[in-house]
């Protein structure tokens, strides 16, 4: 296995398959897979941070009951229990030494070349250490050509394998453009999301996100909703139109991968408050302090 062309895994990583620790680079996928030729799958993504304590698992709960509410969506059964996933994945933490790592499981589908129910359904669950997905650097955001599935064209809050197709063509477009992460619409012209974060954008004084209904609804939205209560910072769920966020005064993207990240600009057009006077960087440094398990203290500020 040539490292250079994959930085995932090592010939000593060691990944949790359908109950047993495995190295990766022994495990192996059906080529007739459900999941491989449909899209037919789901999938988390999670962090676990070093703390003072070891390794933390952040939102763990949270994030395998959404793999559960995902399958059960989209006719995959789930008959794993949520506890046994969560030890199981600090174990695969644990057999690689891992303390800052992102987790990914997947449940994919065995050999069936039908468009129905899957026969037979596994899971796997590896981890590899990954900085700031997006980068540590302020973004200038695309408006994608492409728009967010339409709610009746698929389960949208289900983080399904196959949905991602639409986050990479709207991620290399923008690339493609010049611009470092796409935003998109929903099918009607909204504000909605990024290929794989949600989105903020701040307006005198307070904040406002896209609602639920056309996005993946974010555990780091989630996260970041439940700071701004503890920080008394309104925010607001709304349907906006994406003249709004070019005049907004700043803005951001958060998701597990991403965390919080400062966006520079939005169709060129640069936000006026600068970054760190933000209340993006407030959040960003309260979700810091929330995943690495340190006090919420003014001086943290
Ligand atoms: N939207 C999309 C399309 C995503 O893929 C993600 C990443 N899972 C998010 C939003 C952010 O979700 P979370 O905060 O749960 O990682």
């Amino acid at each position: 296995m040539n490292t250079k062309l994959n930085p995932y895994y090592t010939e000593s990583t060691i990944l949790y398959n359908d109950g047993e620790f495995k190295k990766a680079s022994d495990t192996t996928i059906d080529l007739y897979a459900q999941t491989l030729h449909y899209g037919y799958g789901v999938f988390e993504g999670i962090r676990a941070y070093k703390t003072e304590s070891g390794a933390k698992i952040f939102k763990a709960e949270e994030h395998y009951n959404r793999l559960k509410r995902s399958a059960e969506m989209i006719h995959i059964p789930f008959n794993y229990s949520i506890q046994e996933l969560i030890e199981v994945t600090y174990e695969v933490l644990k057999q690689n030494n891992f303390e800052n790592a992102y987790i990914r499981p997947l449940i994919y589908c065995s050999p069936n070349m039908g468009i129905n129910r899957p026969n037979q359904v596994s899971i796997m669950i590896c981890a590899w250490e990954w900085g700031a997905y997006l980068g540590d650097q302020l973004l200038n955001l695309y408006q994608s050509s492409f728009c967010r599935p339409h709610p009746r064209s698929t389960k949208i809050e289900a983080k399904v394998c196959g949905h991602y197709v639409n986050s990479i063509l709207a991620s290399v477009e923008a690339k493609d453009n010049g611009f470092d992460e796409a935003l998109l619409l929903d099918s009607e012209g909204f504000l909605a999301e990024g290929p794989g974060s949600n989105l903020f954008f701040e307006k005198d004084g307070q904040l406002y996100t896209p609602k639920k209904g056309n996005i993946l609804p974010g555990i780091t939205r989630a996260t970041v909703i439940d700071l701004c209560k503890e920080l008394n910072i309104t925010v607001t769920e709304g349907a906006y139109k994406p003249e709004l966020l070019e005049q907004a005064d700043s803005a951001f993207l958060c998701g597990t991968a991403a965390e919080v990240i400062g966006v520079n600009s939005f169709n060129s057009k640069v936000f006026p408050i600068e970054w760190k006077n933000s209340l993006g960087k407030k959040l960003q440094t309260a979700y810091q302090n929330l995943v690495l398990e340190k006090e919420l203290t003014s001086q943290n500020f």
